[in-house]
């Protein structure tokens, strides 16, 4: 087991990637604490992955709860080896329509709330603990109608190297895992039925080159990997778990002849 004895906090335990993050570690041996707004798919969760994970709701927008949840989970569990900044919203922000709290909602929901979440859990962190951010493709791509969305995720990228400069005294290490298109209620609102879902990610599949969406679990093991001693000198580093859409676009499908 790569985490016995470990505990982890993991911002939107309750869903998608973050769930199978949580049920990984446990797996794994550690104790972890997941967050989230859902009070029922929080219990949910916590029930199906057992007696070690604690399920706190906590919006990661309100920077208070987010310093409860943290010491709440240092309470349960001890001093903190693992972060997983995930919690994240998708939104479309096109030049044009956008309206201010649509674009403030998405900064403060992926960029600013993870700053607060980090500082948050700074004091209650082993010497030695690891922190994973969660950034995304569209950091770089350029994809139409996600402004915000981008913008979001760049500054992740850009305030892991930050933190992982502050950090480094304590050998707190920093890292990002930047997932491309993964299977993921995020994707509910674009695609609200499984015909809707079954297009869309052969549609974004005609980009990657490996041809085909993600799985959660996919990231759950990069994560996995980065919080784990076998990345103990990995530092400020963005991981890409997006079967090479950013690496290599022209070996998408739909450059082949
Ligand atoms: P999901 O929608 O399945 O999960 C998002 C999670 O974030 C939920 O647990 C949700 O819980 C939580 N969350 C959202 N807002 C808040 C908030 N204000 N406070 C607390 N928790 C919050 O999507 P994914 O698993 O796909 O997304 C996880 C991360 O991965 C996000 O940061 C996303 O940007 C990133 N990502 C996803 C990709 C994909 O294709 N799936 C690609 C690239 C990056 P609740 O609703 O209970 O608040």
């Amino acid at each position: 087991m790569r985490l016995a004895g470990k505990t982890a906090l993991i911002t939107g335990g309750n869903s998608g990637i973050g769930l199978a993050t949580a049920r990984l570690f446990v797996a794994e041996g550690a104790r972890v604490a997941i967050t989230g707004r859902n009070q029922a798919t929080l219990e949910a969760a916590a029930k199906a992955l057992g007696p070690n994970v604690l399920a706190i709701v906590a919006d990661a927008t309100d920077v208070e709860a987010t310093e409860q949840a943290v010491a709440q989970a240092a309470e349960k569990f001890g001093k903190l080896d693992i972060v997983f900044a995930n919690a994240g919203i998708a939104g479309n922000t096109p030049i044009g329509s956008t309206k201010l709290a649509a674009f403030e909602s998405v900064i403060r929901t992926n960029l600013t709330a993870v700053f607060f979440t980090v500082q948050a859990a700074v004091p209650h962190l082993r010497d030695g603990a690891s922190i994973i951010l969660n950034g995304s493709v569209i950091s770089v791509l350029g994809n139409p109608g996600y402004a915000a969305y981008a913008a979001s995720k760049a500054g992740v990228r850009a305030m892991a190297r930050v933190m992982a400069s502050e950090l480094s005294p304590r050998g707190i290490r920093v890292n990002v895992v930047s997932p491309g298109g993964t299977s993921t209620p995020i994707w509910n609102r674009t695609a609200p039925t499984p015909d809707a879902v079954v297009a869309l990610e052969k549609r974004i599949s005609q980009t990657i080159p490996l041809g085909r969406f993600g799985k959660a679990e996919e990231v759950a093991k990069t994560v996995l990997f980065l919080a784990s001693d076998d990345a103990s000198n990995i530092q400020g580093a963005e991981i890409f778990v997006d079967g090479g859409a950013t690496a290599s676009p022209a070996g998408a499908p739909a450059f082949r002849g």
